[in-house]
Formats: C-alpha cells, sequence, structure tokens
C-alpha cells in the first residue's frame, strides 16, 4: 500500500506534474467535442429525419460511434447523417484511440517505466568518503534540517531500506541516497560511519536504540537521535547516543513559557552558565507602551532588554523603541535580577489560566510544564490519551464554540493552539481572538507553510515544530552553545577579536556595522558581566556573547576570522 503511494506519488511530481496538466486539458477538449457532436446529433435528427431524442441519447450515440463500439441501435438514414455519423467514427478513431493512448504512454507510462530500469541504488560510499552527515529517516523536520545542509553545502546522505523511498528521494528531489538497513553492522561500515562527521537517528524508539548498538560496536561518531517517547530518553543514552532529543518536550515547554503572564521567571528560555535568557509579554507590565528608556528596566533591575518579539518579528532595540503592549520583551540578566524583575510587575498570577487546545504529546508536556510553575489550565481534547494518565482534559472538539465556553474560555487569559492539523490549530486561532479579543495565543506550525497564516489568523506567537527541530539539530551540529530564538536569530559566543582588545564596546561598532548586538560579557574566571556598558573595555580574556541572524553572524566571522586556537 506503501509502495502504491509511492507510485501514484510519482505522477504529481516535477515532469509528471506537467504533463497530467496536459491530460486534463485534453480530458476537457473531449468532453467539449462529445458535447458538441450530441447536440449536433439531436438536431440532425429532427431537421433530417424528424426523430426527436434526448441530450443523454445524444451522448450515448456519440460515444459508441466514436470508441467505434456502434451498436447500430440508433443510425441515420439520409446521406448527410451518414456523413456525419462517419465524421464522429473517425475523430473517435484519431482522438479516442490513437492520440489518448499514444498520450498516455509516452508522457507517463514510458517515462515511468525508464526510470524504474534506469535507477540503480547506491549500496555503498567510495573508502574515501569523510566529514558526510548520515541521515536514517526522513520526516518534515529532518526535510527543513536538510535544508540548512544545503544552504552550507555540507555533505548529507539519506539512508533508506525502502526502494521506492531511495528513488523518490534521489530521482525527484535529488539527494544523496544510501539503499540498505541502517541497523545493519555491514551496510553501516559501507556507509563509512567511522569517518563520518555526524549520524542523525530519526527512526522509531527501538530502531534507533538498534542503530546506536551497532553503531557503538564499529566507532565512535557522535549519533543524536529524535525520541518519539519521552520515557526512552535514559534507553537511548545507554544504548550509545551522544544527544536525545525529545521534540514533543522542548516544544511543549516553548509553547507553555510564552502563553503564560506568569511571573518573568516562568519565562526562562535559555541559560549559559550564570546568564539567562528569558521573556516577558508586556501586556499589563508598567512598562507597556512606554519607550526602553522610559521604562528604566536595566536601572531598576539590572536585566538587559536584548530583544523586541511582536507577531514572530525580532527586533533589537534602541533606547527608544516602543514597548508595546502585544509585544514580548526578551531579556539576558541573573537569577536575582530576574526575581527583581517579577517583584517589579507583581503577581498577575491569580487570574492566570491557559486553555491547551490539543492533548497530544506536545499538548502534554505544555501541560506538564504549567503545572510545575503552577499555573491553572484546562486541556481540551476530542479524544482520549493512549500514553497520558495525570491529566483529565475536557473531552470535545476545540473548533465547536459552546464546548470551549462551557469550559469557561472567556476566562483565559493564554491559549495554546496545538493541535496536529493545521488548519484546526488556523480556525482555532482565529475564534480565540474573536471571543476573548485580549488573550495571549500561541500556536503550533506543524508545516512552515503555515506560520504567516497563524500569524494572520491572530497568533501572538507561532512555534514551528519543523524549524525548532532543524535548529536544534544544526546547532548540535555546530556544537554550538546557542539558544534557539526564532528562525535565524540565535545567540552565539566569540572571544574578542584581536583587533577590538582595548578598544570599548561602543568603539567597537558591532551594533551599527555587523548589526550583531553584545548580549553580555564572560572573562576567564567564568564570570559573567550581563550589563555590559557602552563605555566597558574589550580586554583579551573575554567572551562576547552576542545575539544576531545567521548572516550577522557570518559577517561578524568574515570581518574577524578566528585563529585556530580560538
Ligand atoms: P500531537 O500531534 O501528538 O500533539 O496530537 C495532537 C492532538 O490534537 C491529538 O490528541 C488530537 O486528538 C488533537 N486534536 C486534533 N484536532 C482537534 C480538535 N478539533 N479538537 C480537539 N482536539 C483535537
Ligand atoms: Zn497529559
Amino acid at each position: 500500500m506503501k509502495s502504491f503511494a509511492a507510485e501514484l506519488a510519482y505522477f504529481v511530481r516535477g515532469r509528471a506534474r506537467q504533463n497530467l496538466k496536459v491530460l486534463a486539458l485534453y480530458g476537457l477538449f473531449l468532453l467539449v467535442l462529445i458535447l458538441l457532436y450530441a447536440s449536433l446529433f439531436r438536431y440532425l435528427m429532427l431537421e433530417l429525419e424528424g426523430r426527436e431524442y434526448s441530450f443523454i441519447a445524444g451522448i450515448y450515440w456519440t460515444i459508441t460511434v466514436m470508441t467505434t463500439l456502434g451498436f447500430g441501435d440508433i443510425t441515420f438514414h439520409s446521406d448527410t447523417g451518414f456523413i456525419f455519423a462517419t465524421l464522429v467514427t473517425l475523430s473517435g478513431v484519431i482522438f479516442l484511440l490513437i492520440i489518448l493512448p499514444f498520450g498516455l504512454v509516452s508522457l507517463f507510462l514510458a517515462p515511468w517505466i525508464e526510470q524504474r530500469l534506469r535507477y540503480r541504488p547506491t549500496y555503498e560510499l567510495a573508502a574515501s568518503t569523510s566529514g558526510h552527515i548520515l541521515i536514517f529517516g526522513i520526516d518534515p523536520i529532518i526535510r527543513a534540517f536538510i535544508r540548512k545542509l544545503q544552504a552550507r553545502n555540507l555533505l548529507f546522505v539519506v539512508v533508506t531500506d525502502n526502494y521506492d523511498q531511495a528513488l523518490m528521494l534521489e530521482e525527484q528531489e535529488g539527494f544523496k541516497v544510501v539503499y540498505g538497513a541502517p541497523t545493519d553492522a555491514q551496510v553501516l561500515r559501507g556507509l563509512r560511519v567511522k569517518t563520518a562527521r555526524y549520524v542523525v537517528a530519526n527512526l522509531s524508539d527501538p530502531e534507533n536504540a538498534n542503530v546506536c548498538l551497532t553503531l557503538r560496536s564499529l566507532c565512535q561518531t557522535p549519533v543524536v537521535t529524535l525520541v518519539r517517547d519521552s520515557d526512552h530518553q535514559e534507553l537511548l543514552r545507554l544504548a550509545g547516543a551522544n544527544q536525545v532529543i525529545a521534540l514533543p518536550r522542548i516544544l511543549g515547554r516553548f509553547l507553555a513559557t510564552r502563553a503564560t503572564t506568569h511571573g518573568a521567571m516562568a519565562h526562562v528560555l535559555d541559560s549559559f552558565g550564570a546568564l539567562q535568557i528569558a521573556e516577558i509579554p508586556l501586556y499589563g507590565t508598567p512598562f507597556a507602551g512606554k519607550t526602553l528608556a522610559e521604562s528604566a528596566i536595566r536601572q531598576q533591575t539590572g536585566l538587559s532588554v536584548i530583544g523586541l518579539w511582536r507577531r514572530g518579528q525580532l527586533s533589537l532595540p534602541t533606547p527608544d523603541s516602543i514597548l508595546a503592549p502585544d509585544s514580548l520583551a526578551l531579556l539576558a540578566g541573573s537569577r536575582e535580577q530576574l526575581q527583581a524583575l517579577e517583584l517589579l510587575i507583581g503577581n498577575p498570577t491569580a487570574d492566570d489560566l491557559v486553555f491547551v487546545l490539543g492533548h497530544g504529546r506536545i499538548g502534554c508536556a505544555a501541560a506538564t510544564f504549567l503545572e510545575r510553575k503552577p499555573v491553572p489550565f484546562v486541556l481540551i481534547d476530542q479524544r482520549r490519551s493512549t500514553s497520558c494518565r495525570k491529566h483529565v482534559p475536557v473531552y470535545g472538539d476545540a473548533t465547536d464554540r459552546e464546548t470551549l465556553q462551557k469550559a469557561g474560555f472567556d476566562r483565559a487569559s493564554g491559549v495554546i493552539v496545538t493541535t496536529n492539523d493545521d488548519n484546526t490549530n488556523v480556525f482555532l486561532t482565529l475564534a480565540s481572538r474573536h471571543l476573548n479579543p485580549h488573550i495571549r495565543i500561541v500556536a503550533r506550525a506543524n508545516q512552515d507553510e503555515n506560520i504567516d497564516q497563524l500569524y494572520a489568523a491572530g497568533a501572538d506567537f507561532v512555534v514551528s515544530n519543523a524549524s525548532v527541530g532543524a535548529t536544534i539539530l544544526m546547532n548540535l551540529l555546530d556544537r554550538k552553545e546557542s539558544a534557539f530564538l526564532s528562525e535565524g536569530m540565535h545567540l552565539f559566543r566569540r572571544p574578542v577579536p584581536t583587533e577590538l582588545i582595548g578598544k570599548t564596546l561602543e568603539a567597537s561598532r558591532l551594533r551599527p556595522e555587523l548589526g550583531c548586538s553584545v548580549v553580555a560579557l564572560k572573562n576567564a574566571a567564568d564570570e559573567m558581566n550581563t550589563t555590559p556598558e557602552p563605555k566597558t573595555l574589550l580586554q583579551a580574556d573575554l567572551t562576547l556573547l552576542l545575539i544576531g541572524s545567521a548572516e550577522q553572524e557570518k559577517a561578524f566571522d568574515r570581518r574577524y576570522p578566528r585563529t585556530e586556537n580560538a
């Protein structure tokens, strides 16, 4: 069944798809021709022979004549009628019996057979292959990861034991593919695992465990696995995986931190030693509507505002940036400073209530996170979870207004939209905005194509499965200690470039010339200065923690190339 679907998929891709359009046009032409003949038939019958036939009879006659079936139950008796019938038969022979089969064979069948005959799967890589990334198991996350690898011209190889998939990935998507079972030691040897840079195992948990064990018997190449069930994390580590990513848990946490108006400590996204990166929604805080300078966040708490999120756009703030109530401030500082902020903005938790729409793996992880804070929440799902025993969801279709209202939706301060269907998510976002205009809406995008629609529907924040997964994989590959902020925006660290030693932060002109901004400075003793002033001197033993896009990071490295020992 699976391979049949793969065959069908052939006809809707690439050249075959173009041909499908030609076929549809031809079908339309035949339809018009048949309708025309049927009308002419009725007219001639009535005019020449005085017999009246229905339109259905006209179509019946045309088709039996065009296909040369000619039952002879309805016939003309006049010369003009004979000429018309001959014309219909001849055009039937030409259009239906010659052009149509010929077209089908040459446009579809022949290229398909040709591809089958031509395709010879690769069973192993050249012995000299090295530095390559091996990928087992393809899904939207891995595809997003592959796009990043392609953008950086990194060599990757997809491994599959499904012949049709191998054919499709190689012939139609142009990937380098090896055909073989990833759990077979012989196959792994042929994949030159010893000299590979990295292995990404994205199969089922048991298969991943098997891959890790087999690999470990051969070499020490780092393996990262994406785990389906977060309870299996430890087992995969035991099997030899260097990193085990429980994506649903990470996504759930991302969604949950962004959905509450809970105090600042609830929004810690990542930490770098003593430095915490957190986010607070500005709505309802004393800073909303003020400029960054007027808000005096740094003077009052010591925290730096390193970014402002608004409808999915991250901007690096200047003192004149307005802290809009519908945006989030990205903060950097110590635990104590975040606690100071929490005191300052008060504790709005009393009326905090978050709706979680969809109690799948991600929704469940989000609920677990809220529970720990604790933030009160209501879970809604239309079916019973097979894996969760600790939550008590409301059963019902979340798109049903009554279900939401009965559960107290108008009291909610935030909603997490996390079903597995993006159309439903767009609809739920729209409905939430409509029912409760001030609610904080955090939505999940299962496919990247739908991110824009979710924002357009009124989401305050969209978390894309594929982007988060791909960015995490990319960061692991680069061995970067890097926090995921959004597509293309992250934190990175660099030693102070020699050219800048002795200059002040202001004189380094990093922000005006390269666009990236210094968030913190760390000295050799691992002490972090999270509030670097413009007059701070850049000393040789310092490490810069910067925020910026991938391009800005590249621009930094072009301007200040890294030396070997850096
Ligand atoms: P997962 O992809 O594992 O996070 O699962 C998504 C969850 O969303 C599943 O448990 C689905 O039952 C649930 N879901 C999908 N559509 C709806 C809907 N219209 N109302 C409520 N729950 C839904
Ligand atoms: Zn649960």
